[in-house]
């Protein structure tokens, strides 16, 4: 299945699938990536032993020279010093303008492989063959980014791929955990634009757990067209881009108390999104979402209740930290219904606290 994202005046296709890695020698140049150019592709430790081998003998069947580089698994490569190792593995290849650098991973590996070719000789071309459910999300939008030790995604760029691979086969694989992640992304592209969505989510939840691969690729082409469909409205974050964020401001006040151990991003969101529904309750914005909400996202092995008490001040103080928060005040995307939010900048403490109290 095909999705066009559409961004000004570029475009890209997103093509979803089982067995779509076979046909990247044809995407690629499609995408005016032939074969006389190098390509670099950057995975990680648990994605490399599964299916580097694989993606490269595809690509040298087809008469590409390629060169590879491996970082850690997880969040901590999305770091400078990963960053600039990439960057010499990369000059040490003799890659140049021409080339391109394909991310085999998850969200971390397309946050950082992007980010790299951002910044590669000012720029050069970027392909995504995304291995995780959630890297639906970051496959859209063209945010590209590494943490800094004060902030994460601090250091970063816009960064559009040329073509996104996305092999369905690969996702068989992901941990138990960083499936149910996946999806409550998944989940949050329907609360923030379209209850048919919640309702075919709710209706064929069984399905999708089993990883039924019709029922998969629909689930993916729809949540990423939600993201393109926001994304093409406001690019840079100037304003309807915030409701993405739906369930992030409690959702990372979470992640950071608890040292991004105890909940991953996904479990944090799912938490986030119950609490922004119970506070758009309380404060008259919305009624009877809350339960509903709750219900999908147990459908989905999600988390939707804290594991242990955070007091409300911390978590207060948390998401005044957040980059997201406008000059220290507190911003909530709120759910009005189930596929519709509103963005708030006006929210007095006392109701969080009440919903972190509840
Ligand atoms: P991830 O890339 O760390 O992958 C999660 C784990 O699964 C890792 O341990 C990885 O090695 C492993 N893994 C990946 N694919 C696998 C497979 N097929 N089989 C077995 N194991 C596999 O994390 P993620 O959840 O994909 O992405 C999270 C990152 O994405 C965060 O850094 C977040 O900031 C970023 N993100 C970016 C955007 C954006 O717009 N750029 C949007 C959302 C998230
Ligand atoms: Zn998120």
């Amino acid at each position: 299945r095909r999705l066009t994202v559409e961004l000004g005046e570029r475009s890209y296709p997103i093509w979803i699938g089982a067995g779509v890695l076979g046909e990247l020698p044809r995407l690629l140049e499609e995408a005016s990536i032939d074969n006389r150019r190098k390509l670099f592709i950057v995975t990680d430790e648990h994605v490399a032993p599964l299916y580097l081998d694989k993606v490269e003998a595809v690509l040298r069947t087809a008469g590409y020279m390629i060169y590879h580089s491996i970082v850690e698994a997880g969040e901590k490569a999305k770091s400078l010093s990963v960053y600039e190792r990439v960057m010499t593995e990369a000059l040490e290849a003799g890659l140049d303008r021409q080339s391109a650098f394909l991310a085999l991973g998850g969200g971390v590996v397309g946050d950082l492989a992007g980010f790299v070719a951002a910044t590669y000789m000012r720029g050069v071309a970027f392909v995504q063959i995304p291995t995780t459910l959630l890297a639906h999300d970051s496959s859209v939008g063209g945010k590209v980014a590494v943490n800094h030790p004060l902030g994460k995604n601090i250091i970063g760029a816009f960064h559009q791929p040329r073509l996104v691979a996305y092999d369905t086969e690969l996702l068989r694989t992901l941990p138990s955990r960083e499936v149910a992640a996946g999806f409550a992304e998944v989940i949050k592209h329907g609360l923030i634009w379209d209850e048919t969505f919640v309702e075919w989510l709710e209706q064929n939840a069984d399905g999708l757990q089993r990883f039924d691969d019709n029922l998969l690729q629909e689930a993916l082409l729809r949540a990423c067209s939600v993201k393109v469909a926001v994304v093409s409205e406001d690019e840079k974050e100037r304003g309807l881009r915030a409701i993405l964020n739906l369930g992030h401001t409690f959702g990372h006040a979470f992640e950071a108390l608890c040292g991004y151990e105890k909940l991953n991003h996904g479990e944090a969101v799912a938490i986030g999104m119950v609490a922004a529904a119970m506070l758009a309750e309380r404060l008259g914005i919305a009624s009877s979402i809350s339960n509903r909400t709750r219900r999908i996202l147990e459908q989905y092995s999600l988390p939707v209740a804290l594991p242990y008490v955070m007091e409300a001040d911390a978590v207060i103080e948390a998401m005044r930290r957040d980059k997201k928060g406008e000059g220290g005040k507190l911003v909530f995307v709120l759910p009005t219904t189930i596929g519709k939010v509103e963005i708030r900048k006006d929210i007095a403490e006392e109701p969080v606290r009440d919903v972190l109290h509840a």
